[in-house]
């Protein structure tokens, strides 16, 4: 009776190493898929082809209560002086105090103020960098680095900080140039600018096939 009691406790126990290894191995593969989606180095192959071959389901979109795309990426007239100039991102409107999230896993690389982009967070992830801007709140210098704070909407962000996919990392606000609320969002691959509406567009049609058929 004892020694099958002390069997059944010990296939327990193998079974739930079993488990607890799996997990890991699970979850380490998953970061891995991550960060080589991320990397697409590839150069042989357009941008846009290149766009649509990188695995884009666990991006984040970046703003919450999202409304409209009020200006594309590319060359427009300028809404505040008329004058051509290139429009670096995508402007997403929605409502002032909107949480803005981060659109994939990394690292605060810069958080900054008083500029055209007005408060604004930078991330890495890889080779890509993802810029938000005109965000509520301001820069503050702390003995421990930079951070940057919007008290009323409960974040606070440190530069170095690493951030996981989907944190809030700030509110839509009008800090900087801009003519109406609304989230400046640029997106660079080694320090080139990339249409986020490439990346966004290949990123719902991949989440889409993620979901469960409703009829099956
Ligand atoms: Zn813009």
């Amino acid at each position: 009776m004892m020694i099958n009691c002390l069997r059944i406790k010990q296939h327990r126990l193998m079974l739930l190493a079993v488990l607890v290894l799996s997990i890991c191995v699970g979850v380490g593969g998953f970061k891995q898929k991550q960060i080589q989606a991320l990397d697409a180095p590839d150069k042989s192959t357009s941008q846009t082809q290149k766009i649509a071959s990188t695995a884009w389901q666990y991006g984040s979109f970046p703003v919450e209560n999202f409304q409209s795309y009020t200006s594309p990426f590319g060359y427009r007239l300028s809404p505040i002086d008329g004058k051509k100039q290139f429009h670096n991102g995508l402007d997403m409107a929605a409502p002032l105090g909107s949480y803005v999230r981060s659109w994939w896993t990394g690292k605060v690389v810069e958080v900054s103020d008083n500029t055209p982009c007005g408060t604004a967070v930078i991330v890495e992830s890889g080779s890509w960098r993802h810029a938000y801007c005109h965000l509520d709140g301001h820069v503050e210098v702390a003995a421990k680095g930079r951070y940057m704070i919007d008290r009323s909407g409960g974040i606070q962000i440190w530069q170095g900080q690493e951030v996981p996919v989907g944190m809030r990392i700030g509110r839509v606000g009008m800090t900087g140039r801009t003519t109406g609320p609304h989230l400046h969002w640029t997106l660079k691959f080694n320090g080139s600018y990339v249409d986020p509406a490439l990346v966004l567009k290949e990123m719902f049609k991949q989440q889409a096939m993620l979901k469960p058929d409703p009829l099956g």
